[in-house]
């Protein structure tokens, strides 16, 4: 079958002719509709992540995936039912897995499919089983491989809420730090009518025109240029908001998001960057963090609840956000323009097959 897959060595990825896998005792074969890329992938490419699976000089990429059950192979799920698959995987069973949280399990506790030491989405057949896979309705076979980068945002917007549910807290504003894929989606999550937020800022680095400042005022934020207004300088620019979504992956932004923070904020941290030193006022953070009762967090992957939560949000998003922040939509033997990277795209999706 066609996979689309890095080798060990290489920095581009490749079309492949690979096994199609067969489904073992108590999994089902799934046939791939569509998988978009995104950062993480970049990275798998760039520097593999966490490790090929083990035996293979090469992995399938792909975390973000949309299937049909092509055979259900005794398990309870329908041949022609539509999935999403979540990423985390046992090496094997753990605590965290046995409590649907393996988005708690600390490194070497689980493989990720696509990222670390297992095989991704992006061929033409995989295999899961059925615990790992998120029913959908038919109307997500163009877009339900947004579930996944969505519910990575539940998770976090869940965390923050638990953390600020011991007091009467009355959230109204949020900034989102970054208006890559993952910042955007986020924005879309807080613009949604069952959010709690009535005022949203979203941070670039871009001039005008461009298309995801356009998408940010007609989700209705407010587009903040970190070159005119650093997050520090936020409060005095705008106001002090009360949560702060971090997804741009500099470092500087973890620190600078208590300075954005109102008394009584949370903070959570998304991206991933490099090792980086650079000189804070640590007493001085510590202590606002202290004396104003901020938090900050982070956050990683997310668990079948909150893809739950994804597929609500998703059905709530507006038609036009999705058409637009798709910018490219490629054949897996058009591989090269699907990862090539470019400002005026946002994010790419590989199509296998249609319902
Ligand atoms: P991108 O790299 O596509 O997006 C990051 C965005 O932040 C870009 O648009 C970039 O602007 C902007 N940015 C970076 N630095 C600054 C700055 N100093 N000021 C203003 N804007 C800035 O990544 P994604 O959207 O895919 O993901 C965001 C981060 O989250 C990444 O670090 C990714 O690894 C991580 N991630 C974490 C997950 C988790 O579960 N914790 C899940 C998925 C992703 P420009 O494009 O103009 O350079
Ligand atoms: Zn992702």
């Amino acid at each position: 079958m066609r996979a689309v897959v890095i080798r060990r060595g290489e920095s581009r990825p490749t079309l492949a002719n690979v096994p199609r896998p067969t489904p073992g005792a108590g999994e089902a074969l799934l046939r791939t509709l569509r998988v978009g890329i995104d950062g993480t992938d970049h990275e798998v490419i760039q520097n593999n992540h966490g490790g090929f699976p083990s035996g293979d000089d090469y992995q399938i990429l792909g975390h973000e995936a949309v299937a049909v059950v092509e055979d259900a192979n005794g398990t309870a799920l329908k041949a022609g039912e539509l999935v999403v698959p979540t990423v985390r995987r046992p090496p094997e069973t753990n605590k965290y897995f046995e409590r649907g949280e393996p988005d708690m399990a600390p490194d070497g506790q689980y493989v990720e499919r696509g990222i670390v030491g297992a095989h991704g989405y992006m061929s033409e057949f995989f295999t899961s089983s059925p615990e790992f896979l998120v029913s959908v309705p038919d109307s997500f076979a163009e877009y339900g491989f947004l579930v996944e980068p969505i519910s990575n945002s539940e998770k976090a917007l869940e965390h923050a809420l638990a953390a600020r549910s011991a007091f009467e807290w009355e959230p109204e504003s949020a900034l989102v730090l970054g208006n890559g894929p993952l910042g955007l989606l986020t924005l879309a999550m807080l613009e949604t009518p069952s959010s709690p937020f009535q005022r949203t800022y979203c941070l670039g680095r871009r001039d005008r025109p461009d298309p995801t400042i356009d998408i940010i005022e007609r989700l209705g934020g407010t587009y903040v240029d970190s070159r005119e207004t650093s997050v520090e300088a936020m409060a005095d620019a705008h106001e002090a908001v009360d949560f702060v979504y971090e997804a741009t992956g500099y470092a500087k932004h973890a620190f600078e998001t208590v300075d954005a923070l109102a008394p009584n904020g949370v903070g959570a941290l998304l991206g991933i960057p490099g090792d980086w030193e650079f000189e804070i006022d640590g007493g001085r953070l510590h202590r606002e963090m202290v004396l104003q009762n901020k938090m900050l967090f982070g956050s990683v992957n997310s668990n079948v609840r909150q893809f739950e939560m994804a597929k609500k949000r998703l059905a709530a998003f507006p038609d036009w956000f999705v058409d637009d922040i798709i910018t490219g939509v490629y054949t897996p033997e058009e591989t090269d323009a699907a990862f090539e990277k470019n400002t005026d795209g946002i994010k790419t999706v590989v199509v296998f097959d249609t319902r």
